[in-house]
């Protein structure tokens, strides 16, 4: 089997935790590894984002990421505009190497709207991934997060009702899929995403804090893309709270860097909320850290704080689970199938900082809880790989791909013009 990803957004091979790259780029890497490892070929079509960008780059023994131009330093809706360039410069590339695919993936809004407008030359199956959904995202809004527009909500609709498969990551995401945008029931899948457990696994405390300079004294962590929809401003305050109570010496380490999508710097914004409420010296803004050097970090911090406003899954969650690091977390979709209520760690209702400070403090104070919920964690983690995640979606794929193929009379008809055109003004 062949296919073709599409990851307009960004790319599976960008630094993680900076600009938009996050749980997405991840995905797409370790699917896209593990399908090659199956005798899976995978062509992923990006967009050039530097001038260092090779034109085509080997990610797995098959699996190549090819970098097309179309559009530079754009945030999400601006890209938009540069769907019809992109899906062209991808059909032309096709054409050049006379390739030919057996399904189309496409992951995100943007990439979706790459895959309307592709699909009917370019393959004969088209699955989708969506990571969020603007609908699920604007039901809880940070106080001052900018909601997502009608543009991305149609495109989304479109998709959800178009696509020959859709690949949720939680039930709760195909719920979503089938009752806010119409998809057909039997046209969605659910596929949890995974964790590599041989590179996040529990090492020892003292080694990992003095891998990673960290000192003695409680340590709370929080790792992500620095926007508002990942709520480190609760983690700050309820920091603050911890601090007044007892835990003098606590600090908060944030890795990650801001997002380009964001409206202004949520890394200047949440300097500000540290430096308000009195713990500006105990927040550490360390920036992107590598995928590879996470689980030092997991296993130095005596917890894992998401209070993030949405979250389609949380891949940070599963990672510091299997790490044996406790997570404290909100009570959202995503999260509750990440993490397990007072076993694995807590889910907090609602984003009072208090709730947070309190459930933290249960951990800190009880260092054989939060042994055994960090132990339990990394027991519920090992349920999870991207092994299985490439095994259920390669036997989604192969008998999509063979059923539409046998529908299809000629399949060289593929291979005739692309008439890109916006399809959302
Ligand atoms: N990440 C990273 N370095 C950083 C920050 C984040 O490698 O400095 C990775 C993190 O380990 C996780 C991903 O980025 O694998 C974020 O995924 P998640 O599902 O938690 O959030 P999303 O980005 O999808 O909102």
């Amino acid at each position: 089997m062949r296919i073709a990803v599409i990851s307009m957004h960004t790319s599976p091979t960008a630094p993680l935790g900076q600009q938009a790259a996050g749980g997405m780029n991840v995905y797409v890497r370790e699917v896209c590894s593990a399908f090659s490892d199956r005798g899976i070929a995978t062509d992923v079509f990006t967009r050039v984002q530097s001038d260092d960008d090779p034109r085509i780059e080997q990610l797995a023994p098959l699996s190549r990421v090819i970098y097309l131009d179309a559009g530079r330093d754009l945030d999400k809706y601006s890209l938009y505009r540069e769907v019809p360039q992109f899906a062209s410069r991808i059909f032309n590339h096709v054409l050049a190497e006379d390739a030919h695919y057996d399904l189309i993936y496409s992951h995100y809004w943007l990439s979706g709207e790459v895959a309307c407008v592709l699909r009917p030359r370019l393959a004969p199956a088209w699955a989708h991934t969506a990571h969020t959904l603007g609908l699920v995202k604007n039901q809880r809004l940070a106080s001052g997060a900018r909601p997502e527009p009608p543009l991305r909500i149609a495109v989304e609709g479109d998709i959800a009702r178009c696509a020959d498969l859709l690949v949720a990551s939680t039930a709760d995401e195909s719920q979503e899929l089938v009752q806010a945008y119409g998809a057909d029931p039997s046209r969605v899948e659910v596929v949890a995403p995974g964790v590599d457990v041989a590179t996040f696994r529990p090492i020892d405390r003292a080694e990992a804090r003095s891998k990673i300079g960290a000192g003695a004294g409680p340590l709370v962590l929080f790792v992500g893309r620095l926007e508002r929809l990942k709520g480190v401003d609760i983690a700050i305050r309820a920091l603050a709270l911890l601090r007044a109570q007892g835990h003098v010496g606590a600090r908060l380490l944030v890795l990650g860097a801001d997002s380009r999508d964001a409206d202004e710097s949520e890394m200047e914004r949440l300097k500000g909320v540290a430096s308000a409420a009195g713990v500006r010296a105990a927040v550490e803004f360390v920036g992107s850290v590598a995928h590879h050097e996470l689980p030092y970090f997991y296993a130095a911090a005596d917890v894992c704080v998401m209070p993030s406003y949405s979250e389609s899954f949380g891949l940070v969650g599963l990672e510091a689970q299997a790490c044996g690091c406790p997570v404290v977390a909100s009570d959202v979709s995503g999260l509750r199938s990440v993490a397990r209520d007072g076993v694995t760690g807590f889910l907090v209702a609602g984003d009072d900082p208090a709730d947070y400070a309190e459930r933290i403090a249960r951990l800190l104070d009880d260092p054989e809880l939060a042994r055994q919920m960090g132990r339990r964690g990394q027991l519920l983690a090992q349920r999870f790989s991207w092994s299985r995640t490439a095994d259920r979606l390669a036997g989604l794929f192969s008998s999509l791909a063979e059923r539409n193929a046998a529908s299809t009379v000629d399949g060289s008809h593929f291979h005739s013009r692309v008439q890109a055109g916006m399809r959302h003004e």
